[in-house]
């Protein structure tokens, strides 16, 4: 391969990172039944503006219906979240779900932490977050399935910001797919 054969594979491999399996506008548009059917039985979820707006601790509508739904069916859930502990623990309690806070996304430590939680094999996880830099990139290194969601409410922390923003500047001329 010569040097722009390399530069182009290089370049399509970074942008494979950042290549979410499948979009939707929420958590609560994913259906567990396609999730349940391809094999997939563990499901890490963002915290912020995923389940919850910037800020809130209240959770955005259809989302304690489909975490309910989602134990239902057998899956195996877990929160991970860049926030700190005490709001990251009480959106887990009010879900009921096991929550890994301070995670350092798209750092592996905070999802391998939640797959020891889920008891499931990466092959069969699959992460849903509202942003590429952290949650689409973190489940690729890993070789998890991914499911980037709009983000609940536009208004963000500083960093996310400028995460955004290099989102943009990244991927403004990449071609989807
Ligand atoms: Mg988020």
């Amino acid at each position: 391969m010569d040097e722009t054969g390399e530069s182009v594979e290089i370049a399509r491999q970074v942008r494979a990172m950042f290549r979410p399996d499948f979009e939707t506008a929420r958590l609560s548009d994913v259906s567990l039944e396609d999730l349940w059917a391809r094999g997939f039985r563990g499901i890490i979820i963002d915290l912020d503006n995923t389940v919850c707006g910037y800020h809130e601790s209240t959770l955005a509508p259809g989302v304690r219906d489909w975490v309910l739904a989602a134990k239902a069916r057998g899956f195996a859930l877990a929160l991970v979240s860049n926030n700190f502990r005490e709001r990251v623990a009480a959106v887990g309690a009010q879900l009921d779900v096991p929550a890994v806070p301070n995670a350092l996304k798209p750092l592996p430590q905070g999802f391998l932490l939640a797959l020891r939680h889920l008891r499931t094999r990466r092959a069969q996880t699959v992460v849903i977050g509202d942003q590429l830099f952290t949650d689409v990139l973190g489940a690729k290194i890993l070789g998890l399935h991914a499911v980037l969601t709009q983000p609940i409410v536009p208004k963000d922390f500083p960093l996310t910001r400028v995460l955004r923003f290099m989102e943009r500047v990244f991927f403004a001329r990449v071609p989807r797919g």
